[in-house]
């Protein structure tokens, strides 16, 4: 049995004292495929670097909605040279986040938009954050008919799923939907045909509810995938099988 977590954090500045050891742990727990999300150029630094260390981690990158504070999107060039040259695995994660209002939207829009033409332009798959933002999400999506996306850490409803899936995007959960106040999450993905599922941690954030307070790794993603197998009413097995697959197919093809 092997799981692919496709989304976590690992070169973000201090988060990981020793990363040789998280990297390990999730080798113990059958991770045996892990897509790092770089936000800023540190990470992308550390997360190229690490990519050529281990040859089952793999790089994404782009600024977040939480990095579009103003025009100037001081980490475009550097992902866009990576893609170039052949050393990201996707573009991501980019979006629209309206949650908190911090960020204009205006200027989130503009990040998110270039991300997408360079997603286009380098045929890379596009790895979506979306919160509060689905409609204007799908506005500026819908425009370059994006084929290869996913919707990172889904917390949506029903019909926001639908609309991603008519899309023909991906939508990967995370240990959210394992916490014990996320029945309506639960209640959505029964809809959701497991074909077009990920499994993500998003670590070093949003642990599982049996390790919540804690720090956020890898090999965690396993406990996702049982809430899920559950509300799927498959075994453990077939659901890292298909999501295995589906994340391969996703990033690799
Ligand atoms: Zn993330």
């Amino acid at each position: 049995m092997e799981f692919f977590d496709s989304h976590a954090h690992l070169t973000g500045e201090g988060d990981y004292e020793n990363l040789d050891e998280i990297i390990k742990r999730a080798k113990g727990a059958n991770v045996t495929k892990i897509i790092n999300i770089c936000t800023d150029l540190g990470s992308l630094d550390r997360g190229l670097e690490l990519s050529k260390k281990y040859d089952f981690v793999f790089a994404a990158a782009a600024t977040t909605p939480h990095g579009a504070d103003n025009d100037n999107d001081i980490l475009f060039e550097d992902v866009k040279k990576a893609a170039l040259n052949k050393k990201l695995i996707a573009i991501g994660e980019t979006g629209l986040d309206y949650f908190y209002g911090f960020e204009k939207k205006e200027f989130q829009k503009l990040f998110f938009t270039n991300y997408l033409e360079l997603a286009k332009e380098t045929n890379l798959p596009l790895i979506i954050h979306a919160r509060d933002a689905f409609e204007d999400i799908f506005k500026i999506a819908d425009k370059v008919e994006l084929k290869r996306a996913v919707l990172h850490c889904f917390t949506g409803t029903e019909k926001e799923a639908k609309k991603v899936l008519d899309r023909g995007w991906l939508i990967s959960f995370s240990g959210i939907i394992t916490f014990k106040n996320s029945s309506d999450l639960r209640d959505v993905l029964k809809n959701i045909p497991i074909e077009s599922i990920l499994i993500e941690t998003d670590a070093p954030f949003l642990s599982p509810q049996s390790k919540r307070g804690q720090k956020n790794e890898p090999a965690n993603v396993v406990e996702t995938a049982e809430v899920i197998a559950n509300i799927k009413n498959k075994s453990l097995e077939e659901i890292a099988k298909i999501t295995f697959d589906n994340a391969n197919k996703f990033f690799f093809s």
